[in-house]
């Protein structure tokens, strides 16, 4: 394996930078990054400008099949909780070749849309009658292999749920194939933790939401899981919708984010997924507690949740991420467009995510979203630098300085191009991750046989309603 490139622009965590030579060692690790370099002799040269891998910090691979399918009005007004009674029933068939031939595709999809590492929010754990599988962690291992397949870097969350709504309300049939005690969680992350150290995956915990596990055995969990790794990242679904909000006010008196920042000790492990509505000390707070925001554009707006107060978010130091979530879309670039153009209707304003640092919108949004998404992903320590700086895994992507939406550009306008001029066509050429190539002229070698066993998976799925 050559472990090296020349990129003749390369976006760097101070910005872009001219003639980078990346070296990478033997643990895929970045050795050297060096600017201003002359391109030396047997170095692959990068087909246009590298920029840093994104993490995709929030997935529920299943949901890719599903994808599309509630695209429909069913009740006089449909809304996020419509939606999950027909997600559930999907749920409910799935099996474990399926997930596996899904989470396959999916993450094929994401290596080629330029993520190069996935944070699975993995909540569906037994057989289709909700009794645990001979194998407890059956459906955790399809996600292990699904990513081993592909090379994508995996943080695998399992996901405690025990509840269907605040004040211990039991779950609902729907949830079966969900729910695990706290001692059964723990001992399944005892399970996957030397299988996730074996492959370079991360293991951390998901409690689903505030509405699904009640407070002692959200204590319970995060102290098993310190026990553990008492660096593991923890992810949360929080403040999505205001039915949620209203719900933990009437019983707690508080909202769900106050609420957290009350009782739990959340710092820079955390990810708070969505926290869509929260009031303006929640914002200061959720912020100042250096967890990460992570924001799932496209399903936040294919589900009407509501807009993120991102200038508020920044004017607090708050640090943030992408998700993909539901997957209504799996694009890097898309995530970032509608991002800002969320922020852009509602404020009236354009380049609303630019800084003093970065005018470039695309580019300071880019460099915002791997720092955070790698922190919400396990991957970096606390004051650690994320992207293409030495230490950090060699996860990046090269642009195709020659797709029409770019060519004759300089990189800053190529990355610009990239997220507000789509052509319809991927201008993304090259992917590495841990320093090798998984996408090639935008394809994933193994991209005919798996959309072939996802189209399979889904049609069976789908027949069987
Ligand atoms: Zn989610």
């Amino acid at each position: 394996m050559n472990h090296s490139l020349f990129a003749p622009d390369a976006l760097l965590p101070t910005g872009w930078a001219r003639n980078v030579l990346l070296r990478w060692d033997e643990q895929g690790k970045l050795s050297a990054v060096k600017p201003d370099m002359q391109a030396p002799q047997g170095v692959g040269l990068a087909p246009g400008p590298v920029l840093p891998g994104l993490p995709n910090l929030h997935s529920h691979a299943f949901q890719r099949a599903f994808a599309g399918l509630t695209e429909y009005r069913g009740e006089a007004q449909d809304s996020f909780w419509s939606w999950r009674t027909l997600m559930y029933r999907f749920a409910q068939r799935i099996t474990p070749d399926q997930l596996e031939a899904i989470a396959t595709w999916l993450y094929i999809e994401m290596l080629e849309a330029g993520y190069t590492a996935v944070c699975e929010f993995h909540y569906v754990h037994h057989d289709r009658d909700g009794t645990p599988y001979t194998d407890d962690a059956t459906l955790a291992l399809c996600l292990l292999r699904a990513a081993q397949t592909t090379g994508i870097q995996l943080t695998l969350l399992p996901v405690l749920y025990q509840t269907s709504g605040f004040g211990v309300t039991p779950p609902t049939d729907g949830q079966r194939r969900f729910i695990r005690r706290t001692d059964n969680m723990l001992n399944l992350l005892a399970r996957l933790k030397p299988l996730c150290d074996a492959q370079g995956a991360r293991l951390g915990l998901a409690p689903h939401s505030l509405r699904a596990v009640p407070p002692d055995a959200l204590r319970a969990a995060l102290a098993g899981l310190d026990a553990l790794d008492p660096t593991a990242p923890v992810h949360i679904h929080i403040a999505e919708q205001t039915g949620e909000v209203d719900a933990c006010l009437a019983w707690s008196g508080q909202r769900p984010v106050q609420w957290l920042l009350d009782h739990a000790e959340v710092d820079a492990r955390w990810c708070l997924v969505h926290a869509t509505h929260m009031d303006e000390s929640e914002y200061r707070r959720a912020a100042q507690s250096g967890a990460v925001a992570g924001i799932c554009p496209s399903t936040e707006a294919n589900l009407g949740d509501g807009l993120f107060d991102m200038p508020r978010w920044l004017s607090h130091g708050g640090a943030w991420g992408l998700g993909s979530d539901s997957h209504a879309t799996v694009n890097a670039a898309e995530e970032l467009l509608l991002l800002e153009y969320g922020q852009r209707l509602q404020l009236r304003q354009r380049n609303v995510l630019a800084t003093r640092q970065q005018p470039q919108v695309a580019t300071a949004m880019t460099l915002q979203a791997v720092a955070g998404g790698a922190q919400a992903a396990g991957r970096t320590a606390s004051g650690e630098t994320a992207g293409l700086a030495v230490g950090q895994p060699a996860d990046f992507v090269a642009l195709d300085a020659h797709h029409l939406a770019l060519a004759g550009l300089s990189a800053p306008e190529m990355l610009s191009a990239h997220v507000f001029a789509s052509h319809r066509t991927s201008a993304l050429d090259g992917v590495w991750v841990g320093g090798q190539q998984r996408v090639s002229a935008g394809r994933h070698a193994l991209r005919e046989p798996a959309a072939l066993s996802f189209i399979a998976a889904r049609r069976a799925i789908i027949s069987e309603s």
